[in-house]
C-alpha cells in the first residue's frame, strides 16, 4: 500500500479526503508523519512496515486538527511530536471529558466516524520552538513553523531527499483554509506562510500535501501562486477563479468552505472596524 515518491520516502493515500501519510526511512526505523485516518488503513500500514522490517521510531503531526493527530496501537509506542504550539493547542482542545465525543459528533463525517479510532488521538510531545529539526536517527527533517491554517502548523523539509511535506497547504484539491479562530490577522498569517514556503521552494523536487496529489518540482511555485491568488481573492471579497471551488472541484463541499470563510472574514472586519 506504500508508494515511493523519493529515495527513502514513501506515502500512503487514504480513502478519506486524499489524506497522505508520509513514511521516511531512517537508520533503525521510520519516521511517520500524519499517519492516516481510518483504523484499518493505519493497521495495514503498520503491517506493511513490520513486513519491511521497519519499526516506527518517531511520529509527527503537522498540525492540531483531528485528521492529523491519529495513531493506531499497532504502530507501536514511538515518541510522537509536533511543534510546541501545536501540542499546547491539542492539550487545551482535548482537556475536557467530552472533547473526543464532540470531535466524533461535530468534526468527523458520520459515514466514517466508526472507523476512526480516537483512543490515541493527540498524544504528542511539543518540540521546543528553538528546535529546528525533528530529533530522530534519519535524514534531517527541517521544521518550518508558521501560523497559517492552524496554530503551530509545521511544514517539513527533508533536504537530502528534496521533499517538502506541506501539511494542509499547497493542495490541488483543497483551497487554503484559514485559521479564523486563533489569529489576529489570518490573511497575513497565510501570506507569510506562503512566503516561508516560497523561500525553500528551490530545494523541492517532490511536494506532498496533507490532502491531494503529490506534486513535482514544477508544481511547487504553481501551487504557491494558486494559494496566494485564492487568499488575495478572499481578502478582497472577490470571486476566486480557482478550479478547487466551483463546478469542476474534486470536493463539492469546497464551495461551502469558501462561503463560510467569506462570511467570517466580513464579520471580523465589521467587529474590528477595519477593512479586510
Ligand atoms: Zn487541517
Amino acid at each position: 500500500m506504500l508508494r515511493q515518491v523519493a529515495e527513502g520516502v514513501l506515502i500512503h493515500e487514504s480513502g478519506f479526503c486524499q489524506s497522505n501519510a508520509v513514511v521516511v526511512q531512517g537508520r533503525a526505523g521510520v519516521l511517520l508523519i500524519d499517519p492516516g485516518v481510518l483504523g484499518y488503513e493505519m493497521a495495514a500500514l503498520a503491517n506493511d512496515l513490520r513486513e519491511l522490517g521497519q519499526p516506527v521510531v518517531a511520529g509527527f503531526s503537522t498540525h492540531p486538527h483531528w485528521d492529523h493527530l491519529l495513531w493506531h496501537a499497532r504502530l507501536g509506542e514511538a515518541p510522537r511530536y509536533g511543534t510546541a504550539r501545536c501540542a499546547v493547542t491539542v492539550r487545551v482542545r482535548l482537556s475536557d471529558a467530552r472533547a473526543k465525543a464532540r470531535i466524533a459528533e461535530q468534526l468527523i463525517p458520520p459515514d466514517i466516524a466508526e472507523q476512526v479510532p480516537l483512543d490515541l488521538l493527540g498524544l504528542i510531545t511539543g518540540l521546543p520552538a528553538e528546535m529546528a529539526q525533528i530529533p530522530w536517527d534519519g535524514p534531517q527533517v527541517r521544521i518550518i513553523e508558521h501560523q497559517a491554517h492552524a496554530p503551530g502548523h509545521a511544514a517539513l523539509l527533508i533536504d537530502e531527499r528534496g521533499v517538502l511535506v506541506a501539511g494542509d497547504m499547497l493542495s490541488d484539491v483543497l483551497i487554503p483554509m484559514l485559521d479564523l479562530n486563533d489569529t489576529a490577522d489570518p490573511i497575513e498569517d497565510y501570506l507569510a506562510a506562503l512566503r516561508l514556503l516560497e523561500g525553500v521552494a528551490g530545494d523541492v523536487d517532490v511536494l506532498v500535501p496533507g490532502h491531494g496529489s503529490i506534486g513535482g518540482a514544477d508544481q511547487v511555485h504553481a501551487r504557491i501562486d494558486q494559494d496566494r491568488a485564492y487568499v488575495h481573492a478572499l481578502r478582497d471579497a472577490r470571486v476566486p477563479s480557482d478550479p478547487r471551488v466551483g463546478p469542476s472541484a474534486t470536493f463539492d463541499w469546497m464551495s461551502g468552505v469558501h462561503e463560510r470563510q467569506l462570511q467570517q472574514l466580513a464579520r471580523r472586519s465589521e467587529r474590528d472596524g477595519t477593512p479586510g
